[in-house]
């Protein structure tokens, strides 16, 4: 019987086992990927991450591995496919169907982007295909970019790289944003920013980077093309929670409904990182809620 199951080997879930390891807390760590790090490494410079300015998302996620290793936490590889609460204790279930026993768990499983599924936007994810444009956004300094989606994400992309390209496209496959009107009146007054609604993007173009989108006007049926360094993409992201529907208070978009202390509405299991309902998904707002969850953990099981 563990005292502690973490769910993912993200920048929450390692956070969440150097602090488990300093609590003395008997702990595993249980990651689907071959490599632990989670979405940090799909990124080859890391912004934000406070005291460490020029790293790539690949040697960040190694430090953070070392790191817990080096206090001795232990690794599993594998997908959880189930959590079924025992009420005095939680076993966590595996997709090869083995079992692991424990006081508490924490679910830092992250989110994933959701994708167009089109032509050119696996080949050249890195080479100018984003989802991420605080991150990235700066290797566009100069460059003519396109933000697709309709969404508070989107527009604000396209704000914030409004400032730094020569030419920022929206492609909306609507006629009306979703995004808050604030934003909304706020691209719309941005002189190097064309808005390009009921269209959809067909393809992204390009042999080793991209060099353009092929686009579609829904109204009229017309394809058209045209030149971009970048595209982003965002539209909306998935959390990866699927296995925990009926365990565990969601929203409608399958975010974990809970506070920063990550305390779930299920006794036992505690939430951190990018699946919890929150305003900003970034390294170090996921590496804090690890932290707190672990605190939050060690209390539970000082009562049970
Ligand atoms: P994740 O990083 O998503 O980790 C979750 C882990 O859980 C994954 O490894 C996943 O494989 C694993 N997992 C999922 N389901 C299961 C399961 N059922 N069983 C076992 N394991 C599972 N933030 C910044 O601060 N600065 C940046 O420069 C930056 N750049 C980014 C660039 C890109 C391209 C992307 C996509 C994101 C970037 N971010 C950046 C955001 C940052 O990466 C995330 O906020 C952060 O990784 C969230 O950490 P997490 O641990 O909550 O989730
Ligand atoms: P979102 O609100 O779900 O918007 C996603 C956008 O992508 C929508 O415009 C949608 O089009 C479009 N879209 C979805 N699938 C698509 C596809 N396959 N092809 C083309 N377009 C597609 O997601 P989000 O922008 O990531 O925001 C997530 C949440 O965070 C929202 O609740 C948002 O309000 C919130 N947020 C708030 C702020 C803020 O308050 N400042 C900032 C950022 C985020 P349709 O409109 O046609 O559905």
């Amino acid at each position: 019987m563990y005292d502690l199951v973490i769910i993912g080997g993200g920048p929450a879930g390692l956070s969440a086992s150097v602090y488990a390891k300093r609590a003395m807390l008997n702990t595993v760590v249980i990651e689907k990927q071959p490599i632990n790090g989670g979405q940090v490494l799909n990124t080859y410079e890391v912004d934000n991450y406070l005291g460490i300015p020029d790293i790539d998302g690949f040697n960040l996620a190694k430090k953070f591995k070392e790191h817990a290793e080096k206090l001795g936490a232990e690794f599993l590889k594998g997908e959880v496919k189930e959590i079924i609460d025992k009420n005095d204790f939680k076993e966590v279930i595996l997709k090869n169907d083995d079992k692991i026993d424990t006081k508490a768990v924490i679910v830092a499983t992250g989110t994933f982007y959701r994708k167009l599924n089109i032509d050119g936007e696996k080949r050249l994810r890195g080479m100018g295909v984003s989802y991420c444009a605080t991150c990235d956004g700066s290797f566009f300094r100069n460059k003519i970019t396109a933000v697709v989606g309709g969404g508070d994400v989107a527009l604000e992309d396209a704000v914030f790289l409004s400032r730094m390209c020569e030419k920022v496209y929206i492609i909306h496959r609507r006629d009306k944003f979703r995004g808050t009107k604030i934003l909304r009146e706020k691209v719309e007054s941005i002189k190097n920013i064309e808005i390009l609604y009921n269209t959809v993007t067909e393809e992204i173009k390009g042999e080793n980077e991209v060099e353009g989108l092929l686009l579609k006007n829904v109204n009229t049926g017309k394809t058209f093309d045209i030149s971009v360094n970048g595209v982003f993409i965002a539209i909306g992201t998935i959390p990866d929670t699927g296995f925990l529907k009926g365990l565990i208070e969601l929203d409608d978009n399958g975010y974990v409904i809970a506070e920063e202390d990550g305390i779930t509405s299920r006794e036992g299991i505690f939430a951190a990182g990018d699946i919890r309902l929150k305003a900003l998904r970034q390294i170090i707002t996921a590496a804090s809620d690890g932290a707190n969850c672990v605190y939050s953990a060690e209390k539970y099981i000082e009562k049970i």
